[in-house]
């Protein structure tokens, strides 16, 4: 991918990509991936994020939050603390969805940037970072941080930094990603993927039945997952954003879903992609 370029993503770009295990490997060679979600409001953000990276990876998820009963009855497989400090290392961290927006949450993605590791903000965390600005000097600057707003994040975000959604949606995803030194996933109705140096991978690839409550985390998920699997950041976005669409449409097939549906058809996703390459 020459730079600055843009690219339509396929199926083979993620086969190739997924990390797929080997003989030599184990579940910390997978990759660990750290959910910081949900809060005793919204526990099922953190159920679903976790219900993601678990289908999604063959490593290991480690939970920190205030849903790790809930996470625990759903997810045996997720070891689930209650707090970042406490969650033991991890390859990378999901923060955001369902946290809230006061004191608590951003005390939270602080201790999530104090470790320093490759970074998927999402929900609430995008929120946090517009509300509490000076959570960026937290992050390590070597650390990527991929953010995945929708339009009204985009905005709240983009306001105080002077980056403005218009109608290029790759325009602005560029801007927002140079501004913040991070990938930008610019949710819709076809997605676009941008990073600092100004390289951007679409997503065109949509399904309408995704527009549904918890879809996003769904996908936060799975961005972290591939993120703590050592992906390059914007292909961690990007092939996320595949197997989430795919996964909606063999879930969906003509009929309504709920978010909780698409974990389902996560692996079948990723098993197409892997046959394409
Ligand atoms: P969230 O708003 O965070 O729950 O995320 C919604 C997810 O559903 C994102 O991945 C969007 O790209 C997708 N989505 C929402 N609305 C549509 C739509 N009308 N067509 C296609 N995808 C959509
Ligand atoms: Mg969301």
């Amino acid at each position: 991918l020459p730079e600055p370029e843009l690219r339509v993503l396929e199926a083979a770009d993620v086969g190739r990509r997924w990390r797929m295990p080997g003989p030599d490997d184990d579940k910390y060679t997978q990759g660990v991936t750290g959910i910081a979600a949900g809060s005793s409001t919204y526990p099922g953000a953190a159920v679903l994020a976790c219900g993601s990276a678990v289908r999604a990876t063959s490593g290991m998820v480690r939970y920190a939050g205030w849903a790790a009963d809930e996470v625990r009855s759903r997810w045996p497989e997720v070891v689930a603390t209650g707090s970042v400090e406490d969650a033991g290392r991890v390859q990378a961290w999901v923060v955001g969805p369902g946290l809230g927006t006061g004191q608590a949450g951003r005390d939270v993605l602080a201790a999530v940037f104090d470790d320093g590791v490759p970074t998927c903000v999402d929900a609430d965390g995008i929120s946090l970072l517009a509300k509490y600005p000076e959570l960026w000097d937290r992050r390590d600057p070597d650390a990527a941080v991929v953010l995945t707003p929708h339009d009204r994040e985009f905005a709240r975000l983009g306001e105080p930094l002077g980056v403005e959604l218009g109608p290029d949606r790759v325009a602005a995803a560029r801007a927002l990603a140079a501004r913040t030194n991070s990938v930008v996933l610019l949710k819709g109705n076809a997605t676009v993927v941008a990073d600092q140096d100004g390289r951007v991978l679409v997503n065109p690839a949509r399904s309408s039945w995704l527009a549904t409550a918890g879809s996003g985390d769904v996908l936060t998920g799975l961005v972290g997952s591939l993120l703590a699997a050592g992906e390059d950041p914007l292909f961690a976005a990007a092939c996320a954003s595949w197997v989430h669409v795919r996964a909606g449409e063999l879930a969906a097939d003509g009929a309504p879903i709920s978010a909780a549906d698409v974990l389902g058809t996560i692996p079948a996703a990723v098993r197409e992609a892997v046959l394409a390459a």
